[in-house]
């Protein structure tokens, strides 16, 4: 988080834009997280969770507000990397896959 030399595409933020998404439907809108899950060790899928629900389009900040609150709850930033990563992607409640790959040499 501290270093500058990231370019601003590469910000952990961006990374996980992929994980919200906002829906219209007949009742409204509803602002969805996607939560990692693993069928089997090397099969994950995403799940979608209702997060917030709105009777008209949200505004952009409350998109945020919305996705703030949601990274708060299942997403951790990694101690090792410094990356934001979906909680289905953490090794444990500080590493990430990733790193415990490269760290602990644990193969998935
Ligand atoms: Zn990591």
């Amino acid at each position: 988080m501290d270093n500058e030399d990231s370019s601003p595409e590469e910000e952990p933020e961006d990374s996980i834009d992929e994980y919200f998404r906002c829906l219209p439907t007949p009742e409204g809108w509803v602002f969805q997280v996607g939560i990692v899950e693993w069928d089997s060790p090397h099969t994950p899928h995403i799940k979608w969770k209702d997060f917030r629900k709105w009777q008209q389009e949200p505004s952009t900040k409350r998109k945020e507000q919305a996705k703030a609150a949601a990274v708060k709850r299942w997403f951790r930033t990694c101690s090792y990397c410094g990356e934001l990563h979906n909680l289905g992607h953490m090794y444990n409640c500080k590493m990430c896959q990733g790193c415990a790959t490269d760290v602990l040499g644990v193969v998935y």
